[in-house]
């Protein structure tokens, strides 16, 4: 159950999506990088979104983010449209591609920490403008941790102030893709320690249904997708990886430790593996703890050398 003093802070987008993926299609589904890794790691830790949506928004969504334990005092709303993103899956359904990027009240968002946010010991700079990730950054105390995210969106149009971002994190989560893009090595090893070089002392890197990659120092840790029979949207799944997996490790102590880190990357997974059998939140906003253990006990059987 989530313990109040291992309070997890997130900034990130929240979104309206318009997905289609083979299994079919949604519109303006709510989504978006801190509304799906909140739904996630609200299992394990309290969690504050810090965002902003706008008047379009529905106050139903609000109930349904409280009714699933998550604290959205930080959401701000604005005159204008909540962010709107659009975007296709083919095929392994590895890599979405964007249709449209509608930043809306996301454009002119100055993320604002009140004093109990800026003295919080867990913050996730989930999916947003790096510049934004630097703001918040600046009004941090002194956080036990900080981990980030990113996407190829604003690796390109954005890549110094990422850089930044990456100086002052502890954990990075990105796609194989994305980490390539970033630091020109195609090799993932390579790529991952290059990046650790650039700030991050554990660097996570999402393949999509190949599973994760995770190097921490000198060591490295790789686990394999939650096998399904059918995936319906992957959207949201780096989102609610990291959920599981942050969620978990801040209900652990302030240092690192190796088996944390593991069973932080098999919550991650599992979390994700459900996120993908419906569209947007669907799936992960009806689970329950029983069902996250179950298949936590299932994946560890699956992929047991004894
Ligand atoms: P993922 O977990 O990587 O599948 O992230 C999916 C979420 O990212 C979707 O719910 C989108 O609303 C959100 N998203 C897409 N593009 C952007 C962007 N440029 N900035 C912030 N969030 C985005």
């Amino acid at each position: 159950m989530p313990n109040k003093s291992k309070k997890l802070v997130v900034v990130g987008s929240i979104a309206f999506d318009s997905i289609r993926t083979p299994s079919g299609d949604a519109r303006k589904a709510l989504g978006g990088s801190a509304t799906h890794f909140s739904a996630a790691a609200r299992f394990f830790s309290p969690v504050k979104m810090i965002g902003v949506v706008g008047k379009d928004f529905g106050e139903a969504n609000i109930r349904l983010l409280n009714k699933l334990g998550i604290d959205t005092t930080g959401i701000a709303w604005r005159e204008g449209k909540t962010f709107h993103w659009a975007g296709y899956y083919e095929g392994d359904m590895n890599q979405a591609t964007t249709l449209k990027t509608e930043l809306n009240v996301f454009s002119a968002f100055r993320p604002e920490l009140s004093a109990a946010d800026r003295a919080a010991p867990h913050l996730f700079l989930a999916n947003i403008e790096p510049r934004l990730q630097l703001s918040v950054l600046s009004q941090m105390n002194k956080p036990k941790w900080v981990a980030c995210d990113t996407m190829n969106y604003w690796i390109q149009s954005a890549k110094a102030d990422l850089l930044k971002v990456l100086k002052k994190v502890d954990i990075s989560f990105m796609n194989d893709a994305e980490i390539r893009q970033l630091s020109g090595q195609s090799n993932l090893l390579q790529a991952a320690r290059w990046l650790l070089k650039q700030g991050p002392s554990v660097v996570v890197v999402k393949k999509g249904e190949h599973g994760v990659l995770c190097v921490w120092g000198k060591r490295i840790f790789f686990y394999p997708a939650f096998l399904l029979e059918e995936v319906k949207d992957p959207t949201g799944a780096g989102d609610s990886f990291a959920g599981g997996f942050l969620g978990h490790l801040s209900r652990t102590a302030s240092k690192i430790h190796e088996k944390d880190l593991k069973n932080a990357l098999v919550y991650g997974t599992v979390i994700a593996s459900f996120n993908v059998q419906n569209f947007g939140l669907t799936r992960v906003a009806a689970l329950t703890f029983p069902e996250i253990e179950a298949r936590f006990k299932q994946y560890r059987e699956m992929i047991s050398l004894d």
